[in-house]
This record gives structure tokens, sequence and C-alpha cells, in this order.
């Protein structure tokens, strides 16, 4: 399927071609010298939304988060277009589905079909190198955009995956990467920028990716709650999937206290657009499995999402929304010319408070990828509170989240043969047009202690990336 045969079968309205730029170059001259508000746009890689104060736990594991969400628009239901960083955050990025931005493999998926090529004794034609998927030249970027309209870039991120080899740093002024790095050192580290970002006429942007709750978990003093259990009392003995949730819950404590720092630190106040998302959740044992492998049911798709800032009305949105509508929302929010190209919508109108037609009735949908000698995907689609999974073997299951948040039983054809059809039929279309061509492989460098850092994290067996 051909990308505007794509976007017709995404029924978008994305305005595509040079003349968005034109209108842009219009809107800014229109708008004068007027400030925009500061954006400040919070990643919080691997965080599940329920597992915050936000949105319903009751343990105190984010009184930020919980007072941030009483001033915010907070989305009760938001998907990302994937179940690992790279895509969803391209989708963030880009406003554009995995399948259409094609960042869809990481950086271990062509070592690991080299070695699988050695070990089966054709390491004759293995890649040469370390190869990723990197944006196409003619995509353009969140950052890209508020630049052309005045803002000032600044972004730095703590998972290598959100670099510049996939071309993550582009649009920005800077850029920083910083493997492993935590909450209290983004914030010491960012300060620097403090003084470019706050003097002069200009607003900015201001990207920060945290990993706190990503792999590996600390145990976070004074949070961490060892277990109580032993020989004495083996009641009380954690399995290895309530440990792991244990001290996933205290760095999301030691996050959201240096998040509350920094924003006091900084000065967010209502003047400041601040946007706060997750790019997958995070499993533990609903689906056998801790962290986030190749799989895509909802505690992992499922996503945090909250807004607050000028023009936002605080309050829930029920609406199903998807992490790819961010670009075309921020844009509009701004009051600045829409994308040039976007499968996702704009959710200003939610954020101001007026409802909004055609939003409840739209299908979000997920991919994503497990990188072995030949690509296995399986795909994902979200419904009003109907999620149907395709996957690698070309099985269908569908999962009501109101009555199965956790998705332990699919809902069986013959109770819901309508919808059933519906989504199968969408869903199945969605995988057989497949992904598109358009990232550019490129051929990038990596050192003994990359790789070192990439396996601590998880990425060299493909844990997180979808490899096996
Ligand atoms: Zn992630």
């Amino acid at each position: 399927m051909s990308p505007s045969t794509r976007r017709e079968f995404l029924q978008t309205s994305a305005a595509v071609g040079a003349s968005a730029w034109a209108l842009a170059s219009q809107a800014r001259a229109l708008r004068g010298g007027r400030k925009q508000p500061n954006v400040v746009l919070l990643m919080l890689d691997a965080l599940r939304p329920d597992y915050t104060q936000a949105y319903g736990e009751a343990r105190p594991t984010s009184p930020w988060m919980r007072s941030f969400a009483d001033q915010a628009a907070v989305f009760d239901r938001c998907w990302s277009s994937s179940t690992w960083t790279a895509p969803a955050c391209a989708s963030l990025f880009s406003g554009l589905y995995p399948p259409e931005h094609g960042i869809v493999e990481g950086f271990m998926a062509n070592s690991r079909r080299k070695e699988r090529q050695e070990d089966k004794g054709v390491a004759d034609r293995a890649p040469t190198g370390q190869k990723i998927n990197t944006f196409a030249p003619d995509m353009v970027l969140l950052p890209q955009y508020l630049r052309e309209f005045g803002y000032r870039c600044f972004g730095i991120a703590t998972n290598p995956n959100i670099g510049p080899q996939i071309g993550f740093d582009r649009g920005f002024e800077e850029f920083q990467v910083r493997p492993e790095g935590t909450a209290n050192e983004v914030t010491e580290w960012i300060e620097s920028w403090r003084e470019p970002l706050t003097q002069g006429d200009q607003p900015y942007f201001l990207y920060l990716h945290y990993m706190d709750v990503h792999k590996p978990y600390n145990q976070r003093a004074p949070w961490y709650q060892p277990s109580s259990g032993g020989e004495s009392d083996p009641g009380e003995t954690r399995s290895e999937a309530e440990e792991a949730a244990e001290a996933y819950r205290s760095e999301l404590r030691f996050m959201d206290e240096h998040l509350a720092a920094l924003e006091k630190s900084w000065g967010w106040d209502k003047d400041t657009l601040v946007i706060v998302v997750s790019d997958h959740g995070e499993e533990f044992g609903e689906h056998g499995g801790i962290g986030h492998s190749f799989q895509m049911h909802a505690e992992l798709n499922r996503i945090l999402l909250m807004a607050r800032g000028p023009g936002v009305q605080a309050g829930r949105i029920a609406t199903p929304v998807g992490i790819h509508d961010l670009l075309p929302t921020l844009l509009d929010h701004l009051q600045l010319a829409p994308p040039v190209e976007t499968s996702g919508k704009s959710l200003a109108p939610l954020l101001t408070g007026v409802a909004s037609e055609g939003l409840e009735e739209r299908l979000l949908y997920a991919h994503r990828r497990k990188s072995k000698f030949r690509p296995l995907d399986i795909w994902g689609v979200n419904h009003k509170r109907w999620r149907m999974i395709l996957n690698e073997e070309g099985q269908l299951s569908m999962f009501d989240i109101e009555a199965d948040p956790l998705e332990q039983s699919p809902v069986a054809v013959q109770d819901q043969p309508e919808i059933h059809e519906k989504l199968g039929v969408a869903l199945r279309r969605f995988a057989e047009a497949g992904i598109s061509d358009r990232a550019v492989l490129r051929e990038v460098e990596q050192s003994e202690a990359e790789r070192a850092m990439l396996e601590r994290l998880g990425y060299a067996d493909g844990e997180e990336e979808g490899g096996e």
C-alpha cells in the first residue's frame, strides 16, 4: 500500500505538501512578536499509568503527579503506538504510526541477525556493521515545527535509543544523550540551559526523557520496603513480579520527588504548557513477563498523558486518544499551522473542554516487531472499550478493558460478533499494508562500552526492543 493510500485508509485529515510550510510562515507572521508559552514535555519511559496516584494508585507512589493531575487535563484512555521506546517516541515526534514512520527496530536487531547468521555458518551474508533505521529526510518532527515558529528547542534523553542515530535530535538547538542518567542528574545537567532558555524573548521547548522506572529497577531508599517474608514469615514472601513492582514503585517515587523539585526550581506555573507522558507501560506478571517484552496487552500499550497550562481546562477525559495525536495537538493548541502530515488528530478541543466530533469513533492502532531471521509482527487496535490483538501467528484475540482491564480472558466471538468482525477486518487490513520502507537504514558506530550498556538495559536479548 502506498503512503497516500495508507493515509486515505486511515482517514486522516493531513494537509500534505509544501503548502503547509507556506501556511506556517504566514501564521508566524500573523502572530507578530506575541510570545508563545514555554512548552515542557516530560517523557517518563516505561511508566504504567495505574501505578501512579494520578490514575488511582492508593499507595503514595507519586504525590507530585497526583497534585499535577488536579490542575491538568488527564487522558484516562491514552494508547501508545507500540510497546517499546523507539517506535512510540517516533510516533510522538512525527505524528505517524510505526508502520508509517518505519522506526520499528532498535540498535541490536541487526547484530542479533548477524550473530544468528554466523551461528548457522552463513556469516558471509551477514551485515558488516551495526545498522539502525533513521527518520526519512523529508519527515518533519515536532522540534522542527516549533523551531520554525520561533521556539528554542533543547532536549535530553537518558535512553540511548532516543538520540542522533535514529534522528531524534533533529530540530533541537541542543540535544544530549546521557544513557542511564537518573532524575536528579537530569536536573543538574540542564541547569546550564537555564540562562539561554530564560533570557531573551524567545519561548522554549524542553524535552526531558527519564529512565528511572525502566529496568533495571533500583531499590530506592527510603521508599523501597523489603519483604517481611522469610523462614519465620513465609506468607509475606513476594513473588519475583511483586518484588520487581515494589522496586519500580520506589523508583517512581524517587522520580516524582525530583520532578516536583524541578518544577519548583524552574517556576513552571500556569503560564507554562507542561505535558507529562509515557511511551509504554510495564508488565509485572500479568502475561508471564516482567518488563516490556514482545507482547501487546494493555499493561504495555496503555500510557499516561496529562497536560497543564494556558488554555487547558483541568478534568478527566474519557475519549480514547493516541501518542501520535500529540504533534497535531500541540501545534493546534499553540495556534500554529497544522503539521505537513499526520495520522493523529488534534486533541486541542478536548484540552479546552469542548467536545470534539469524530474522536470517539476512531480506531487507534499499534505495532511491535520482533527482530529474528525474519521479522515477526504483533498488531493492536483500540476502539472505545474494546482492544484487539493480532499476534505473530495470525491469531486474533479481543478484550473488553472495562470488564477485564488486565486482559485475562478474551471475549468470545459469539458474545460480540459485530465488534469482533469490525475490528478484525480493520486490524488485518492495517497489518496487510505492511511497514513503510521510508526510514533510512544507516550504519552506526558502536563501542564495546555502548554495547555493554545496552545489555544492562535489557536491549541485547531484545527484551525491550522486540528481539528474542
Ligand atoms: Zn521505553
